[in-house]
């Protein structure tokens, strides 16, 4: 079980990956981007996840920069979008994440969404990446069990990660078990509900254990083996948000949260989107 802010999963390509990361959707571009990472890495965070949609990988990269600690210390993820999917357009936009991040390698690049009829193609760009040495692990996001199953069949590298909405009102069990069995390292975006933490069990169990309902969830996935990545502007939030190192939620207090499950989705359904 992880102990420490900068403890790894190890991917099923022997990659190490932090187990928690800061991510900045909806993070903007310039100051409150690069003072967010900043504030994280000072804090101890060593992963990051961005995006090409999310605007902000110059911001990003300035700030990873200007921290003063080695490249390859730090664990950065971002991904492909949809308007470029296929294989010549995704590996010029990965060149074009590259630049704006000022990195010449990436730790982990996804395919954002599974754009039906071209993630396939894609999929190929991002192997060719990955034997290149230009990203040291791939996967995808938003990929469900039947996504996952077509990308396997006749893929030359598996992914490595899928990185879906998870949290406890989304449990995903049949994701998380074949993502288990397939050696795909599950991680969990939007794991605090996007801010959405009144829940009664949640106040329970943070007067229970003396800690903050996102820290009760951030340990839940812990728990579960999912990586997580909450998104915090505020600099107290983003040291909360790492101190979930120093307890430990029962059998029974996991399965009370396991059953809040409501397959309640706070973002877009993989299967029914239109962007
Ligand atoms: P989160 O579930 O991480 O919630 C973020 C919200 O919770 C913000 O409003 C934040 O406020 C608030 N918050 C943060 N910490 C605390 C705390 N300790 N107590 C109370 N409130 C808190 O939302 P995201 O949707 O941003 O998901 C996290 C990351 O996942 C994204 O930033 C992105 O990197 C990734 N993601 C990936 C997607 C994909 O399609 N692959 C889709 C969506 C997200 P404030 O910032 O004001 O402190």
């Amino acid at each position: 079980m992880a102990q420490h802010l900068k403890d790894c999963t190890v991917l099923n390509n022997g990659v190490s990956m932090p187990w928690l990361g800061l991510g900045v959707w909806q993070v903007k571009e310039g100051e409150e981007v690069e003072a967010s990472v900043r504030h994280a890495i000072q804090t101890g965070y060593v992963s990051i996840d961005t995006a090409a949609a999310y605007a902000n990988e110059e911001g990003v990269g300035r700030a990873i920069r200007d921290s003063g600690v080695p490249r390859d210390s730090l664990f950065i993820t971002t991904k492909v979008w949809n308007a470029h999917q296929g294989y010549d357009s995704t590996l010029r936009a990965f060149e074009a994440s590259r630049r704006k991040l000022g990195l010449d390698i990436l730790d982990l690049y996804l395919i954002h969404w599974p754009v039906k009829g071209k993630y396939k193609e894609t999929w190929r760009a991002l192997e060719k990446l990955y034997k290149d040495g230009a990203v040291r692990a791939i996967g995808v996001s938003n990929f469900q069990v039947h996504h996952l199953q077509d990308l396997l069949d006749g893929c030359e590298v598996a992914p490595m990660v899928n990185q879906v909405e998870f949290h406890p009102l989304l449990t995903q069990k049949p994701l998380l078990s074949f993502c288990r069995e397939h050696r795909i390292q599950l991680e969990a975006w939007s794991p605090l509900m996007q801010g959405n933490l009144e829940l009664p069990l949640l106040a329970e169990l943070s007067a229970k254990y003396g800690k903050s309902a996102a820290q009760i969830v951030l340990r839940w996935d812990l728990q579960h083996g999912v990586v997580t990545i909450p998104k915090s502007v505020t600099s107290h939030r983003i040291e909360e948000n790492a101190n979930v190192f120093d307890f430990e939620l029962s059998g029974e207090d996991m399965a009370r949260l396991d059953a809040l499950n409501q397959d309640k989705r706070f973002g877009p359904d993989p299967d029914n989107f239109n962007f």
